[in-house]
């Protein structure tokens, strides 16, 4: 049958969630919503569901006339809702509205409405605010005792509802609580608990929280009203409409549930009443279900209001969360920032290229649902900001700020789905929706395209995340000839596995535009040089070799500063493998034996194997294809053998913060757990580990072939280290990501401090992480040369920021700041330079927001 429908008050806190639940069947019905306010959103809501809108004010006696005299049904939601609580807040006005609107508004309704008609009336369990003394059952008929003008108003209706001769209904409600579009309704106790622990604040329970409450969830509520007009064999009768009784803290202990960071505080002072609640048996009797509980409703408005959800990020990728698997497939969900009003399907074919541009107000959301993409960004509104290249792969959500430029490339056949507020602008640029940007060109394009690293190189995990973008970057060690010289930039980031915590590039550059020719030789080094010497001594005592016998091989020889320590202890078999054409042959000529070229399966024929001890120094971290590494390193091993890595430690990276042992020669960034998870894939084990001091913190790994080898202490020891610190957590990353930002900012603030003393600033030492450095900072005409000790380096720029390298002859007086770019080195070279300058700084202390 169809119904006539009239909800008075339908834009309030009950009326607009009865609202939307007559909006599943307002096809059906004809459905009037009166209200004397009007707020268009909600209005237009309406309409859109099939309802009519009149604003206008039940105190006019010909509206309500005109609309009530022909309905079936009347929700009777108006009335004055901001009402005093206590005597002390009451006004005279305030009073002599809420009863003019309770009973003249009411009595307008009951005029109007015909006999049939069906009066749905919500009243309070405040009618019985005077009850002094604890009562937990009161029933529908028990006589009332209304103090403040608010429970004597809705007595008051009661009664002229109950005389009025017409189909009534009177639902005395309970403090309705929960979630709503309208407001937060705050003055309702588990609403104002739940606000104030979104906030992490603390809940005050005076006379120690025992006063009870008789409390009701919204939604119910609105549940109820639709039972009452849909059970046409209810007529003319009252019911208490509670849910559950609690006390003050009860309700506070649901919230420190959902919020553990809150604070519960009780006072002991009296209150002069500990409350009353209703009971409410004689509406469960009718039928009617409650489906909704407090704990759910204080977790959604903790939810919903706290601030912890806000993601600052510029832009985030997440995948699909509340996962519902069975045997027909998956769901996902995506919970969105704003409402959408549409939505763009968007077919890419693979290797093309969209967007180029930036939304000034909207948020860009993209939702993935076949192919891959990587994303290119760079937030505009910082001129400096780096660009900085994400990933997004098939059942992801990637979420772009305003005011951010973005790219996207395609990596495969792509379908996803544009969700949008407002509109979607492609074909003629609009003012606030699209403003183009181009920022990413066919070229760029073609080498994300060439060099980009999907998989994780160890375990092959195809979800990797981000832990830093030090934006695109040239080779480090590929210095300019020429200061116009060009060079490639390539993004410099670190991707991070949460399945076997290896962290790697997003880029893997050929290795042959690395390592063909290397102007950095080990031997120049003294601490190079003697930690060889120390290492060769150690690795034969421990290892027991044979000076006439034992066979080694160090991979990434470089001049051969490792193997030459053997030579002189009088080991006669020893073989060096390095790429770099200049050093192998600087080797062979110093008498230590090399083969030229990369250890890869095509070389292993050329190279004699059963080596009792493999080396690889500072070359673990320098590889692309890792497992051919691993499978060649392993074959050329004997039986007995061991393979000894040396590789800088991610720990020391992450905890000293030195981001600039990040360039693309290392696409790989070791911790002892990922290690282990990369060689448990292999017939072999690692048995024993150590920390070395080389290259800022190392790490040296002992391997056999020999999975039932006995593991040493050391291993355990380092692995619980790791894992107290956070290795396996992406947490860490992501703050050692931002930590990294922070340094930036206080660098460029710093070296214009330094600036500002009117001295030439001169760089010692062009090692690849000043490249790095450099690079990232931005700083290049702020230091007016690079000195070093490296001849091979004179004569050329670093990449980038094209800062020319001299030799030290060239600083004429002392009168210089004198910025140690080789960090590590610091003492060492203030100690040996103090003729160059008075002032040595070094160049970590501008990392730091307090430099002297
Ligand atoms: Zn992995």
């Amino acid at each position: 049958m169809k119904k006539k429908i009239i909800i008075t008050g339908g834009l309030g806190y009950i009326g607009t969630e009865l609202c939307k639940l007559y909006s599943g069947v307002s096809w059906h019905h004809d459905i009037k919503v009166i209200d004397n306010r009007f707020i268009s959103e909600r209005v237009n809501q309406l309409r859109n569901w099939n309802m009519e809108f009149i604003q206008g004010d039940i105190l006019n006696k010909d509206l309500v006339k005109k609309y009530c005299s022909d309905a079936d049904v009347v929700h009777h939601l108006a009335g004055v809702t901001k009402v005093p609580r206590t005597k002390t807040e009451a006004s005279k006005e305030q009073d002599e509205k809420i009863k003019e609107v309770g009973v003249k508004g009411t009595q307008n309704v009951l005029d109007a409405i015909n006999k049939k008609c069906k009066i749905i009336f919500p009243s309070t369990h405040v009618v019985y605010e005077g009850i002094n003394e604890v009562r937990t059952d009161i029933k529908e008929d028990d006589v009332t005792k209304p103090v403040l003008s608010y429970s004597s108003s809705k007595a008051l209706n009661e009664d002229q509802l109950k005389k009025s001769g017409k189909n009534y209904i009177i639902l005395r409600l309970g403090s309705v609580y929960g979630y709503s579009t309208d407001s937060m309704r705050i003055d309702i106790m588990p609403n104002l608990f739940s606000k104030i622990a979104s906030q992490n604040g603390t809940l005050k329970l005076f006379a120690g929280g025992r006063q009870i409450k008789s409390l009701v969830p919204l939604i119910d509520v609105a549940r109820c009203f639709k039972f009452m007009e849909e059970k046409n064999e209810i007529t003319s009768e009252i019911f208490n409409l509670t849910k559950d009784t609690l006390s003050v803290k009860e309700v506070a202990q649901v919230c420190k549930k959902h919020n553990p960071q809150i604070t519960l505080k009780e006072t002991n002072d009296e209150v002069p009443n500990l409350g009353f609640s209703l009971s409410n048996k004689k509406l469960l009797n009718t039928g009617f279900e409650f489906l909704y509980n407090l704990d759910q409703n204080i977790k959604e408005m903790i939810e919903k209001w706290s601030k912890q959800t806000i993601k600052n990020d510029l832009e985030y990728v997440k995948d699909g969360e509340n996962l519902f698997k069975d045997e027909r497939g998956t769901i996902s969900n995506h919970e969105l920032t704003e409402p959408i009003n549409l939505i763009g399907l968007i077919d890419s074919k693979k290797g093309t290229i969209r967007a180029n541009h930036y939304h000034p107000q909207q948020e860009q959301k993209c939702l993935f649902t076949k192919g891959q993409i990587i994303e290119i960004f760079q937030d505009i509104i910082n001129p400096n900001s780096p660009k900085i290249t994400q990933v997004v792969n098939a059942g992801q959500l990637s979420v772009i700020k305003p005011n951010v430029a973005h790219t996207m490339v395609f990596t495969k056949d792509t379908t996803f789905l544009n969700l949008v507020r407002g509109e979607r602008d492609h074909e003629n640029y609009g003012i606030t929706h699209t403003i183009k940007h181009v920022f990413v060109d066919e070229k760029e394009k073609n080498l994300l395209l060439e060099n980009y690293k999907f998989d994780c190189r160890s375990c092959g995990n195809f979800n990797l995340k981000r832990v830093v973008s030090l934006g695109y970057q040239p080779l480090a060690n590929n210095l300019l000839n020429k200061k116009e010289e060009k060079c490639e930039l390539y993004p410099l980031e670190v991707n991070y596995c949460d399945k076997c915590h290896n962290c790697q590039l997003s880029v893997s550059v050929n290795p042959k535009k690395m390592f063909s020719t290397y102007l950095y030789t080990s031997s120049t080094s003294k601490i190079f040089r003697e930690h060889f010497v120390e290492a060769a001594k150690k690795h034969s005592k421990e290892l027991k070799l044979n000076k006439k016998k034992s066979y080694i091989i160090d991979i990434g020889s470089n001049d051969g500063v490792a193997l030459k320590p053997f030579l002189d202890l009088g080991f006669k078999k020893v073989l060096g493998i390095e790429p770099a054409k200049n050093l192998a042959k600087l080797a062979n000529k110093n008498k230590i034996k090399t083969f030229n070229g990369f250890l890869e399966k095509k070389n292993l024929k050329k190279i004699k194997k059963n080596a009792d001890l493999i080396l690889a120094s500072n070359v673990f971290a320098h590889s692309d294809k890792l497992k051919e590494m691993a499978e060649c390193m392993l074959s050329l091993l004997s039986k007995k053998g061991t393979i000894i890595i040396e590789v800088q430690y991610l720990m020391n990276t992450l905890k000293d913060l030195t981001f600039d042992n990040i360039y693309h020669e290392h696409y790989n960034y070791w911790s002892l757990t990922s290690l282990i998870n990369f060689f448990n894939q292999f017939d072999a084990k690692i048995y024993k580990s150590e920390r070395v001091d080389t290259h800022g913190g190392s790490i040296r790994v002992y391997i056999k072939k020999d999975k039932k080898v006995k593991i040493d202490a050391s291993v355990k020891k380092m692995l619980q280290e790791e894992d107290s610190f956070g290795i396996k957590k992406y947490e860490t990353y992501k703050k050692f990501g931002e930590k990294v930002y922070e340094m930036r900012k206080n660098v460029l603030l710093n070296i214009k401090k330094l600036k500002s003393q009117n001295k030439k600033i001169i760089g010692f030492g062009a090692p690849a992480k000043a490249t790095t450095a450099l690079n990232f900072f931005g700083i290049k005409d702020e230091i007016d040369f690079v000195v070093e000790d490296n001849k091979l380096k004179h004569k050329k720029f670093i990449p980038g920021v094209k800062i020319p390298i001299k030799s030290k002859s060239e600083i004429k007086n002392k009168d210089n700041i004198l910025l140690v770019l080789a960090w590590n080195f610091y003492e060492s070279i203030k100690e040996n330079n103090s003729n160059l300058s008075n002032k040595f700084v070094n160049i970590k202390n501008l990392e730091t927001n307090n430099l002297k």
